[in-house]
């Protein structure tokens, strides 16, 4: 079925007759897969000894006349960290690549920015930890960059199941084919976790294996960051949230921030070939299952043999002209970046000691139920639970010298229960700012506004307005286990669209979500494998 936003083109024009060019210019014996007129041999890096320039500098950009519409065996819509990933993996396996990002810089929620005028620090200014991103596939990428324990981390309390041993035996699956339901359980090997973790309402284990409000509270922050959900949401929303955050071990910190983590993706991806366009939106995507055509809000339009979407499944549903896949995905979180003119004081431990880890503020178990009830009422928490670290104490790098002289820290917040549906009046932001500093002052030994030189906050409809991510969702989209669901999901990627050729490579993949590259990976593995397929096919 022929699938286009037929508006998009011009009055008489079918999308077939676009594409129908497309195919005229290929080789007219070409197998569906075969490489387009762009494509490189495989193995060649098509731009490896050129001088690279600087993988985030956007003067790459087409300016001036428009060109001829251009085709690439990989058209990529949006220029995430995970789109970099993927980006790589096919330019290097030999396939003609284009990203297509509308902000004027790569990266998504993985960049690095300086936010505060006359202050020379570069703060991750979304995303700030890694976990989940495999240190295979960053040898794979061949990205160097520095990840750094944090000399005090979070140190979740026991349950008596060894969530670092199940993480051991599952974690290589994230980045392989999909395995049945069965087959994971089989690889977790340990009934009572199964049970606990994939089944049954997170409360229940936590409830059952500790009598402590606080302990409760500080395991059950890593089944709610980037959910909105209660404790015994029979959904197991947290549940989903809580595996991913446990199953890649620590939260470190990039040295340079997010942003170093993104220029070392970049870099690899254009030495590998790939092509950037930064500040230029994809407005419509129209397949025909094997063909497809992008189209951008200035007019530019890209054919391709695949497509990627780095966007949410949301957007890209928009995209198609489709009716969008479920209800719409929304982020529940409050980010807010400061910089300080030194750590406030905290009672009974140096400040030092307090915000090298994760410091939790206000989430005991019973006041994350409750700031759950309140934003689930429409209003925002009384008292908001969150948790603030400070980077700058593992990564001094990211200030100047001169910062660094006067004592000068980052910090950190994210709070939790800030539904996007909570910012609809003009002052609903402000309020939440205020009822989450109050929350900060009341475990301080001094007011944070004492030591405050800068602050910035980032609402759910801002995160969307900036970053496209529907309804500010982190994670583009409630997460999803990461095994098959159904039959026919087993053996596949988890990347894979109602279209033959339209991937997903974004965090709203199957075991996408967080700074991970997974479904980039994943998406590529999964156009290289079709491509493969339809090559068998042919010759048979
Ligand atoms: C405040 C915040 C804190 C977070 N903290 C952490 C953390 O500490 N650790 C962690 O692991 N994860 C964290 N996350 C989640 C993580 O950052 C994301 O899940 C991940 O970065 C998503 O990466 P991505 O490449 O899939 O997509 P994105 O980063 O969302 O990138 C998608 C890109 O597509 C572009 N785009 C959208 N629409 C279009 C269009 N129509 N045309 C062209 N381009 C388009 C966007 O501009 C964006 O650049 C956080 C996220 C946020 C927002």
């Amino acid at each position: 079925m022929l699938v286009a936003r037929r508006h998009m083109l011009s009055t008489g024009e079918t999308y077939r007759d676009r594409v129908g060019d497309y195919f005229r210019k290929r080789d007219p014996n070409a197998k569906p897969d075969a490489p387009s007129p762009n494509s490189k041999p495989s193995g060649t890096k098509s731009h490896s000894n050129q001088s690279l320039p600087n993988p985030l500098d956007i003067s790459h950009q087409y300016v001036g006349r428009m060109p001829e519409a251009r085709s690439f065996d990989v058209v990529i819509a949006g220029g995430g960290h995970n789109a970099l990933v993927a980006a790589t993996l096919l330019a290097r396996a030999g396939r003609s690549v284009i990203v297509l990002e509308r902000r004027d810089e790569l990266g998504g929620a993985a960049v690095s920015v300086a936010p505060f005028p006359g202050f020379d620090v570069r703060l991750s200014r979304y995303s700030y930890l890694v976990s989940l991103f495999p240190a295979a596939l960053l040898r794979e990428l061949g990205v160097t960059i520095e990840i750094r324990r944090r000399r005090v981390a979070a140190y979740p309390p026991t349950t008596g199941a060894s969530f670092d041993a199940i993480a051991r035996r599952v974690f290589h699956t994230l980045t392989e084919p999909l395995r049945p339901r069965e087959d994971f359980r089989r690889l977790v090997a340990d009934d009572a976790v199964w049970s606990a973790l994939f089944e049954t309402p997170i409360s229940a284990m936590i409830e059952r294996s500790f009598a402590d409000d606080l302990t409760r509270g500080t395991v059950m922050t890593d089944a709610l960051i980037g959910t909105f959900a209660p404790a015994d949401d029979p959904l197991l929303r947290q549940n989903r949230c809580f595996f991913y955050h446990v199953v890649g071990g620590p939260w470190n910190v990039p040295v340079g921030g997010m942003g170093a983590l993104t220029a070392a993706l970049a870099g690899a991806a254009r030495a590998a070939g790939a092509e950037f366009v930064t500040s230029t939106e994809v407005v419509a995507i129209a397949t025909d299952e094997r063909t497809a055509e992008v189209t951008c809000a200035d007019g530019r339009v890209y054919a391709a043999r695949h497509v990627l979407a780095g966007v949410a499944p949301h957007v890209l549903g928009g995209l198609l002209g489709e009716p969008a896949p479920g209800d719409p995905p929304e982020g529940a979180q409050l980010k807010i970046n400061m910089l300080v003119r030194r750590l406030p004081r905290v009672p009974g431990a140096r400040s030092e000691d307090a915000f090298t880890g994760t410091f939790h503020v206000n989430e005991g178990y019973e006041q994350l139920a409750n700031a759950y009830r309140e934003a689930s009422a429409g209003r925002i928490p009384s008292m908001p639970p969150c948790e603030v670290y400070c980077h700058s104490l593992t990564d001094p790098s990211i200030l100047s010298a001169e910062l660094r002289a006067t004592g000068a820290q980052t910090l950190t917040l994210f709070g939790l229960h800030m539904p996007a549906r909570l910012f609809t009046d003009a002052d609903a932001k402000e309020r939440a700012v205020a009822a989450t500093l109050r929350s900060l002052n009341s475990v301080l030994a001094e007011p944070i506004e004492d030591c405050l030189l800068g602050l910035e906050a980032l609402t759910p409809p801002e995160i969307e307005a900036e970053l496209g991510m529907p309804g500010g969702h982190i994670f583009h989209r409630d997460l999803a286990w990461p095994f098959a669901e159904s039959d026919d999901e087993v053996g596949a990627w988890g990347v894979e669209t109602e279209h033959a050729n339209v991937w997903l490579c974004g965090a709203g993949a199957r075991r996408g979500g967080g700074v991970s590259g997974i479904p980039g990976h994943n998406a590529a593995r999964a156009v290289l494998a079709n491509s493969a397929q339809n090559r068998a096919h042919h010759t048979t």
